[in-house]
């Protein structure tokens, strides 16, 4: 397949990644030589705050650096304008963001709102975020998936994160494995539509995909080797989006289910959780091996059946009926497979998601 290079195409990238144990206790030395400024405003929730400022502050005031600690709110837009205005105010030189998926959307986007770096420390390997350009806000109707830039640096330590509960590594697989369709999606829009299409970003998030594919017997075997399995192919596919300058990558029709099962049945399933439930589907009506994703998720500890999540088979329909709607620009297979209640009960029933 020849590429269809736009005229102006950015790769914005991270400058630094460290994963490994005790990381996080050299988060100072390890950021010193970027030269971000002194000041920063750290960002997190109350647990990870407790979890972690040992960690974290010595080795910042160790190397210089002056910081204070925010206790982040509720992942929305408002919240993002207070970080925002609360850096500005303590004329913070970059943005610090520790924790699971919120507290790095919210120093992500506030860092972006403010015009200086932000730097990603996950303490769970949920989802890609922790290495994306994207970040996602509740707003009145919906999730809002917004641009951004990437972190400047990542520091995952895989200490920090083997303490997080084991649902949230388990979400991230989840999040991982649907790179299969999403990338699937991306192709056929190439094809349809003449959208741009990147192998090499394409290539990079299929490489995450099938790591969790390949290594599911050592991830579900709780040990320190599978985080950091999990980790780096989340940050890969985090960098994918950074190379293809846009999510295709790492978000096709299978991000829209979840995205719809959001709406449709709000608080129920981790965001990686129904996307792994959603890439079973959307794998099928791709034409892929979707027996096989199924039985990896399956070894994992991942949901693959609606009612594992507590939902009903009903809120699947309507979410797969309601997913084509969601982000009208992205074209996938849902444009394709034009479900309708009937039809997505069929296809939800006959690959055992109902
Ligand atoms: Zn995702």
């Amino acid at each position: 397949m020849s590429e269809k290079i736009p005229a102006a195409h950015v790769m914005e990238l991270p400058r630094v990644v460290i994963v490994g144990s005790e990381v996080a206790g050299k988060i100072g030395s390890s950021i010193a030589d970027l030269e971000l400024g002194k000041t920063c405003l750290i960002v997190s929730g109350p647990n990870v705050h407790h979890l972690s400022e040992r960690r974290i502050g010595p080795s910042l005031i160790e190397a210089g650096f002056r910081f204070r600690w925010e206790v982040d709110g509720p992942s929305t837009f408002s919240e993002v304008e207070r970080i925002a205005m609360l850096a500005a105010e303590e004329q913070a030189d970059f943005l610090i963001g520790v924790g699971g998926g919120r507290s790095i959307d919210l120093a992500k986007l506030a860092a972006y709102n403010c015009k200086i770096p932000f730097v990603s420390v996950p303490t769970s390997a949920s989802h890609d975020g922790i290495s994306s350009p994207f970040g996602s806000v509740r707003g009145l109707d919906r999730p809002y998936s917004i641009v951004a830039k990437p972190p400047i640096a990542i520091i995952a330590d895989t200490d920090l994160i083997s303490r997080a509960p084991r649902k949230l590594l388990i979400s991230g697989c989840g999040d991982l494995i649907s790179k299969k369709t999403a990338v699937k999606d991306w192709e056929l829009s190439y094809v349809r539509t003449g959208e741009y299409f990147g192998r090499y970003s394409a290539n990079l998030a299929l490489l995450s995909a099938n790591m969790i594919m390949e290594d599911a017997g050592i991830i579900s075997s709780i040990s320190s080797e599978g985080i950091s399995v999990v980790v780096e192919a989340l940050i890969s596919s985090g960098v994918a989006a950074g190379i293809a300058g846009s999510s295709r990558p790492c978000s096709g029709s299978e991000h829209l289910f979840s995205h719809a099962m959001d709406i449709v049945a709000p608080g129920k399933g981790m965001h990686g959780e129904k996307c792994g439930m959603g890439t079973i589907m959307m794998a099928k009506l791709h034409g892929l091996d979707y027996g096989e994703i199924r039985k990896t998720l399956r070894i994992i500890g991942s949901p693959v059946k609606a009612s594992e999540i507590g939902a009903t088979s009903d809120e699947v329909v309507k979410a797969l009926v309601l997913a084509r709607s969601i982000r009208k620009e992205r074209y996938t297979i849902l444009e394709e497979a034009k479900l309708n209640e009937e039809s997505a009960k069929k296809l939800a029933q006959d690959v055992g998601v109902i």
